[in-house]
C-alpha cells in the first residue's frame, strides 16, 4: 500500500516492526523480501513517483574536493531511487575485491565473496540483467565479437552486462508488487529528519519525518533499516546526535570518511596500426538477448603481487570522422522514417512526410553517377577519380567511400562491415585507495526541512595517480607487443594536477565503511551500525574499497543478505 506522508496528521505516532528509510535499490530489495511474512513494514521515501524538483532540492551538497558532478545530479529524491536514470552496467565483485592490498591501509572487507555468492543469482535478476553468466569463455564462445590477444598475466578481459532498459527502473518495476503487499506501507513525500535511540543510545526507537506541506510525525519500530544512498546515510547519522552529540555509530569518528567513486577521465589513445582493429568486444553490443559491455584491467596476479588496487580500462573507438557524418546526414534520416513509417510507427510530429523522405533518398543513392563519365555503357569513373582511389592507401580509401557512394551506402556499410576506426579513446575508472580524509561533513546552512545540509569533500591521492598510470603502462606493452598500434598517452608524466575531464558521481560509496572492527568502521559484517543492535545501513556507503565493477549489483546482494540476517532477528 501507499500513503502520502502529506495526509497524516502531525503529531501521529505510527508502530510498525522494520521501518525502510529510503526506495531506493537498496530500500526496495529489503522491503520486497519481507512481502507476505508477518512481519509489518514502514518504507519512509522523501521523494514521490516522478521527479520532482522541490525534493530533489534536499539532495543540495556542494563539492569541496575534487569536481565531481553536482550531487544533486548523481541522485534522485523519488520512488525507485537514483535507479529511475542509472546505466544498468552491472558486474558482481571478485574474491580479490574483498581481499586486502598489499601495504594499502584500511583495503579488505569483513566478508569474502561467498558471503555474497548465493545472492548475486537474484540480485543480478532484481537489476534486471538477462543472464547470469559472468565467466569471459562462456560470453566468447557465443560473441561474434573477441577480446583482445593480450597476455592475460598482464591485462584481462571482463564482461559487464547492462541491465535490460525496460527492467532496470526499480519505482517502474517493483511499484504494483508493493502497492498490493498487504504488509508493507510505503510512505512518498516522507523525509526522515532524525532517528531517535533510547536513553542508552543504543537502540534505534523512532524516526521522525517531515514533509514540504509541513507535517510532521514519527514512525516507531524494532528495527531499522537506512538505505538513502551514500551521501544521505551518513548525513542521517550525523544529524541523529541527541544523545551522542557526534551523531549515531560515530564514537570514532569514521561517519562520513572513506569518501569513493569511480572517478574517470580520458587518459590515453591508442593509435592502431589497422582500421580495423578488433576492439567490438569493448563496446556495447547485443550478444542473445543480453547487453555486454566489457573492458580490460591489470591481471589480478600483478594487483596482488604489487599491492595495486584495480583500474577498468574502457575503450571507447572513435569511427572515421566521413562515415560518422554519414550517419547524421539527412538522407539517412529520412531513409530511418521510411523504414519506421514501414514498421507502423509514427513520427513525433505526426504524420510522415514521405515525398520528402524518398526523394532525399533516391537523390543519395543515385548520387554515385556525379563521378562517372555519362553516356558509357558501363560506369566508367572521372580518369582523375580513379587515379586518385589507386593512389591511395587502406585508411585513405575507405575514407573516401562516404563520398563516392552516398550518405546511405556509407550507412549501410558501416552496419554491415563497421565503419573504419581512426583511434581507440582509453578511459580509466579508478578505484580509489581509501583515504579517511576523503569525507562528507556536515555543514552549518539548513536546508527545507531544517535538517542540517552535508557537502562533500572527495579526494584523490598519489597512489591513485600511481595505479591508473602503472596500468596504462601495462596496456602500452601490450599493444606494442601484439603489433596493433601504439598508445599515445594524454597526459605529461610529470605533471601532478588531474585532468580538466576528471569526472565521477554516480558511483558514490565508501562513507559508512564495514568493518568488525568498531575502530575501523562504522557497520559490522553484518551492517549493523556499530554499538546500536537495531540499526542497519544498506547500499553501497557500506563498501570498505569500491571494487572492479559497478556498485549497484553488489549493493543489492548486500542487501538481500541483510533483510535474511534480519528475518532471522525477527522470529
Ligand atoms: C547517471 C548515473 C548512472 C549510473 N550508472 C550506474 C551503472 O551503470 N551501474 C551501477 O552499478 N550503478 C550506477 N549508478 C549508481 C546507482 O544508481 C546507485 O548505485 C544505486 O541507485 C544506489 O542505490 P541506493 O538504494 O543505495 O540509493 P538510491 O537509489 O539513491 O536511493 C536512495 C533513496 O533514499 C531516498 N532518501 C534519501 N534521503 C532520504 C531521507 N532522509 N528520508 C527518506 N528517504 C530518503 C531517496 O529519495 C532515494 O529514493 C549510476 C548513477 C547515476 C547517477
Amino acid at each position: 500500500m501507499f500513503i502520502d506522508a502529506r495526509t497524516v496528521e502531525t503529531g501521529s505516532h505510527i508502530e510498525t516492526d522494520l521501518c525502510i528509510i529510503g526506495a531506493g535499490a537498496a530500500g526496495i530489495t529489503i522491503a520486497r523480501r519481507f512481502i507476505g511474512t508477518p512481519v509489518r513494514v514502514a518504507v519512509l521515501e522523501s521523494g514521490e513517483f516522478e521527479y520532482d524538483e522541490q525534493a530533489q532540492s534536499l539532495s543540495e551538497a556542494p563539492q569541496l574536493g575534487i569536481p565531481y558532478e553536482p550531487l544533486h545530479v548523481a541522485r534522485l529524491r523519488a520512488f525507485g531511487g537514483t535507479t529511475g536514470h542509472w546505466a544498468g552496467v552491472c558486474r558482481p565483485f571478485d574474491e580479490v575485491d574483498f581481499q586486502p592490498r598489499l601495504g594499502v591501509r584500511y583495503s579488505g572487507w569483513p566478508i569474502s565473496l561467498a558471503d555474497l555468492q548465493p545472492f548475486y543469482p537474484e540480485a543480478a535478476q532484481i537489476c534486471g540483467v538477462r543472464s547470469g553468466e559472468w565467466g569471459l569463455q562462456e560470453w566468447v564462445a557465443r560473441d561474434r565479437f573477441a577480446p583482445l590477444p593480450f597476455d592475460a598475466a598482464r591485462i584481462s578481459t571482463r564482461v559487464a552486462q547492462v541491465a535490460a532498459r525496460d527492467l532496470r527502473r526499480f519505482g517502474t518495476r517493483y511499484q504494483k508488487e508493493l502497492k498490493q503487499a498487504g504488509n508493507v506501507v510505503t510512505f512518498l513525500h516522507a523525509t526522515v529528519t532524525r532517528l531517535e535511540t533510547d536513553l542508552a543510545g543504543t537502540s534505534g526507537t523512532s524516526a521522525q519525518v517531515a514533509t514540504l506541506t509541513g507535517q510532521r510525525f514519527t514512525v516507531a519500530a524494532r528495527q531499522f533499516v537506512l538505505a538513502t544512498g551514500a551521501i544521505e546515510n551518513p548525513r542521517l547519522l550525523l544529524v541523529s546526535n541527541r544523545r551522542w552529540p557526534e551523531g549515531l555509530g560515530n564514537q570514532h569518528g569514521l561517519v562520513g570518511r572513506f569518501f569513493q567513486d569511480h572517478p574517470r577521465f580520458v587518459a590515453a589513445m591508442i593509435e592502431p596500426s589497422s582500421p580495423r582493429i578488433p576492439v567490438g568486444f569493448y563496446t556495447t553490443h547485443d550478444v542473445g538477448d543480453s547487453t555486454l559491455q566489457c573492458y580490460l584491467s591489470p591481471s589480478r596476479q600483478i594487483q596482488m603481487i604489487e599491492g595495486w588496487m584495480d583500474v577498468q580500462l574502457r575503450l571507447s573507438p572513435v569511427y572515421d570522422e566521413h562515415f560518422m557524418r554519414s550517419e547524421r546526414s539527412a538522407d539517412v534520416a529520412s531513409l530511418r522514417s521510411i523504414l519506421a513509417a514501414l514498421k507502423g510507427s509514427r513520427e513525433r510530429d505526426g504524420a510522415v512526410d514521405l515525398r520528402r523522405h524518398v526523394r532525399n533518398v533516391l537523390v543519395d543513392l543515385s548520387g554515385w553517377q556525379r563521378f562517372t563519365i555519362p553516356g558509357a555503357p558501363v560506369p566508367v569513373p572521372y580518369p582523375e577519380i580513379a587515379t586518385a582511389w589507386w593512389r591511395s592507401n587502406e585508411r585513405e580509401r575507405e575514407s573516401f567511400l562516404p563520398g563516392l557512394v552516398g550518405d546511405i551506402a556509407a550507412a549501410v556499410y558501416n552496419e554491415y562491415v563497421g565503419a573504419p576506426i581512426s583511434s581507440v579513446l582509453v578511459l580509466p575508472r579508478i578505484e580509489q585507495v581509501p583515504d579517511p580524509d576523503s569525507r562528507v561533513v556536515l555543514l552549518a546552512e539548513r536546508d527545507e526541512l531544517g535538517m542540517p545540509r552535508v557537502a562533500c569533500d572527495a579526494r584523490l591521492g598519489e597512489a591513485d595517480r600511481r595505479n591508473y598510470r602503472r596500468a596504462l603502462t601495462l596496456l602500452g606493452m601490450e599493444i606494442g607487443r601484439t603489433g596493433l598500434g601504439r598508445l599515445k598517452l594524454l597526459y605529461d608524466e610529470r605533471e601532478t594536477a588531474w585532468p580538466d575531464d576528471l569526472t565521477g558521481g554516480p558511483h558514490l560509496m565508501g562513507t559508512t565503511r564495514m568493518s568488525n572492527d568498531p575502530a575501523e568502521g562504522v557497520v559490522d559484517r553484518d551492517c549493523r551500525v556499530h554499538g546500536m543492535s537495531n540499526v542497519y545501513l544498506a547500499g553501497s556507503s557500506v563498501f570498505p574499497t569500491g571494487g572492479s565493477g559497478t556498485p549497484t549489483l553488489t549493493l543489492v546482494a548486500l542487501a538481500l543478505r541483510l533483510a535474511e540476517h534480519i528475518r532471522s532477528t525477527m522470529q
